[in-house]
């Protein structure tokens, strides 16, 4: 006999409803690249690029195999490698900081802040203190726009400048996020995205893009994109890497950035609801004026102590959260030989310990929103 289950489960992401909405153009875009069979390096891989940069106004934009790639992209231009420090969170996904080692290069970890989750710039003078403890020679701070939030790039921007470093933007979770009238993209010399399939834009597998105002280093990074080409792909001038986008993903993104500003509206009016329902009960997220997020994830914090069995509650009822990140960098496994500002990194700590993700996507409608919180609600109530 069936059992029916008492709620009906509630997807965290709902790719599915995006691709109900798209209907026959993203299968009509695909079909093109099968019917000229290029597929890489297809024309749709340019005219996606045309589209970022102007989307965003950055002078180029590259596709690139990943978010992962497109770091390793930015990095590899800007020459950093063995004996050099690179800034950066440890309140952020691993590729980050995986990157900087992938070049040879080492991860430095700084706090961040506990309102943004983004990192600190108060804490980036303990960063450069700890990298030449360890005798390296800091080279580049690594902003992430966390959630979809950009960082404080105001207050990072001159004190890299006074110590030479290059800010490169781990933009992965905040292409479309709107920083005092400039969009990401256009914040810091080097900005990086990734169109994995859980990102506010993304494609039907893996995919990535640098964006650079500066003529030489969008150049290099076409060369590294590359195996390193020169005149011509069986003309190797520099060590480079296979990091191109596939013909078939630039077609899928091509149809999804047409309605890309839409859903982010969308996901601004789900946020605001979220604030609303929720500002009571739990620490909603507080925007610092000028910015927009673009809502990669949700996320709110909950007293210490209370959110495994308040995921428990919503689980029980079809209802998925997430905790990112449960496990800051710094005390990965992998990771955490590397050096850390100051003396330790308590908001990052903290953090990890009372961040808990909604579900949240364009399509989510107002009545299974209800319907998250109210049951967040009432776990909350009983905790
Ligand atoms: C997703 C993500 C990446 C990596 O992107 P991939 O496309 O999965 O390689 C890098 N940094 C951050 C902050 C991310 O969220």
């Amino acid at each position: 006999m069936n059992q029916q289950p008492r709620f009906a489960p509630i997807p965290f992401v709902d790719v599915a409803a995006q691709r109900r909405r798209l209907g026959a153009r993203i299968d009509a875009a695909i079909a093109r690249v099968l019917a000229h069979c290029q597929f890489i390096m297809g024309p749709e891989v340019a005219a996606l690029e045309e589209k970022l940069a102007a989307f965003c106004g950055a002078r180029h934009a590259l596709g690139c195999a990943s978010g992962t790639d497109a770091l390793l992209l930015a990095l590899m231009a800007k020459g950093i490698g063995p004996g050099d420090a690179v800034i950066c969170p440890a309140f952020t996904f691993c590729a980050t900081a995986e990157a900087v080692a992938l070049v040879g290069a080492t991860p430095v970890f700084a706090d961040v802040d506990a309102a943004t989750f983004n990192l600190d710039p108060t804490a980036l003078e303990a960063a450069l203190a700890a990298a030449r403890r360890a005798g390296l020679t800091p080279k580049a701070v690594m902003t992430v726009d966390l959630f979809g939030l950009p960082a404080a790039y105001d207050a990072i921007a001159p004190i890299a400048a006074a110590h030479g470093l290059v800010v490169i933007a781990d933009a992965a979770q905040s292409f479309g996020a709107v920083y005092h009238d400039r969009r990401v993209g256009t914040l810091a010399p080097l900005t990086t995205t990734s169109f994995f399939p859980s990102k506010p834009l993304s494609c039907y597998g893996d995919g990535g893009a640098v964006f650079t105002d500066d003529d030489d280093l969008a150049a290099l990074m076409r060369s590294i994109r590359i195996h390193g080409q020169g005149a011509d792909k069986y003309d190797n001038v520099r060590i480079g890497i296979n990091g191109r986008l596939d013909t078939i993903q630039a077609a899928v993104l091509i149809e999804k950035l047409e309605i890309f500003a839409d859903e982010l509206a969308a996901r601004e009016a789900i946020a605001r609801r979220y604030d609303a329902a929720l500002r009571d009960v739990a620490v909603v997220p507080r925007l610092p004026e000028g910015l927009t997020g673009v809502w990669a994830l949700y996320t709110i914090r909950l007293p210490a102590g209370a959110r495994d069995r308040v995921m428990a509650a919503l689980a029980a009822q079809g209802i998925p959260t997430g905790v990112y990140y449960p496990k800051p960098l710094h005390r990965q496994g992998a990771y955490r030989h590397y050096p850390v500002a100051g003396n330790g990194l308590p908001v990052t700590d903290r953090l990890a310990d009372e961040v808990l993700s909604l579900p949240m996507h364009a399509y989510l409608d107002e009545a299974t929103q209800d319907r998250i919180v109210a049951a967040l609600r009432a776990a909350l109530n009983s905790v």
